[in-house]
């Protein structure tokens, strides 16, 4: 059997270029290599924006197009949408008994959500058990590989120690998973913030249109210091270079760039012209598909209704197999409502 990859995104707007080099350009490169899964993760959108469901539900499809536009392709991967498979909301039950309060207190990239979103002491219950709805969405799907970016380690770590309980407690059904971070492990944000966040105000969206990508690059943060292009610069920490890092395939111009930057002589507005440059070939085609699959949103939709057909099926295997380990199967045919569990009965024949 082919390994899996499980992955998956927020809607809780478009994609932005920091999903792409996070996560997206990995999904494309291994997409032929794994049977692939990608969740639109409508539940894990609402812990933070139960009040906005229409935000959610409205970002389902522009999420699934910005997949496309990237070049997933729905012949080598599958697009599941997460409400639609209820085996995920039921594994998230059952694995809450195996997690302490404590220990989720403890996960370094929720503490940081919760203080940057000021929930404090008042977080959404739903928001805190997180990591746990992950855990299932990776187990649900038997994934081996999650491409990620790094803030997700966490939730990497808790999904293998969930994995490791439950199958010394029950049975060894649960797949242990690796997290494969991208090349850029995560992109800043165009105001210099440590992450770009479709929900901070500071991402430049896959969707964005030539001008849109012009604005923001133009209002980037940069060196503070760097007031006029003869004083010396600082690359680190200035998101621009970053993004250079991060998108321009001329390595060499880019060590040019950062050295005369550092000895004074080159202006951010030169340093901003070349990025858009370099952005804008990327986007270009990007965009380009965007717009041809935005023009058949039926074929979108039809593409995200039978993917989650499929998904569901896997998940629904799983389930199964959690629920023999679990002495849950009351009605399943070899084992049946009278007595013995079936995973008893199946070890002891
Ligand atoms: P939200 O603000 O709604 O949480 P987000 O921008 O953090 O949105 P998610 O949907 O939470 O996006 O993340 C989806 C995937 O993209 C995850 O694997 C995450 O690690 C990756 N990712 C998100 N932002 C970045 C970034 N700035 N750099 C690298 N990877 C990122
Ligand atoms: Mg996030």
């Amino acid at each position: 059997m082919r390994q899996r990859i499980l992955t998956g995104d927020r809607p809780t707007a478009p994609l932005h270029i920091g999903h792409y080099v996070g996560s997206l350009q990995s999904r494309v490169r291994l997409q032929r290599e794994y049977d692939t899964f990608i969740l639109i993760a409508d539940v894990q959108a609402l812990t933070d924006t139960f009040e906005h469901p229409e935000r959610v539900r409205a970002n389902v499809l522009q999420v699934a197009l910005d997949y496309l536009a990237v070049g997933l392709d729905p012949q080598a991967c599958t697009f599941v949408v997460q409400s639609m498979v209820p085996e995920i909301a039921e594994l998230t039950v059952l694995y809450l008994n195996l997690v302490t309060v404590s220990h989720l207190r403890q996960n370094p990239t929720v503490k940081h959500e919760i203080a940057q979103k000021g929930f404090g002491e008042n977080v959404p219950a739903g928001f805190f058990v997180y990591p746990v709805s992950q855990a299932a969405d990776i187990t649900a799907f038997g994934a081996h590989l999650v491409p990620v970016g790094d803030d997700q380690l966490p939730m990497i770590e808790q999904t293998n120690e969930i994995v490791r309980r439950f199958n010394r407690l029950y049975a060894p059904v649960l797949t242990e998973t690796k997290a494969l971070v991208g090349e850029t492990a995560r992109l800043p944000g165009t105001d210099g913030r440590a992450k770009m966040s479709k929900s901070l105000g500071n991402a430049i969206f896959l969707s964005d249109s030539v001008d849109e990508v012009a604005r923001k690059v133009r209002g980037m943060y940069t060196d503070p210091n760097h007031l006029r292009a003869d004083d010396a610069g600082t690359v680190e920490g200035n998101p621009v270079f970053a993004y250079l890092d991060a998108f321009d395939p001329d390595r060499a111009g880019v060590d040019a760039l950062k050295a005369h930057y550092r000895r004074g002589g080159l202006g951010d507005v030169k340093v901003k012209r070349r990025l858009l440059e370099v952005l804008d070939g990327t986007l270009a085609p990007i965009r380009a598909r965007r717009a041809e699959y935005a023009r058949d949103l039926g074929y979108v939709r039809g593409v995200v209704q039978a993917g989650t057909q499929r998904g569901r099926a896997v998940a629904a295997c799983t389930m199964g197999a959690v629920r023999a380990a679990m002495q849950l199967d009351y009605f399943a045919e070899d084992g049946g409502v009278v007595g013995t569990p079936s995973a008893v009965s199946a070890a002891s024949s």
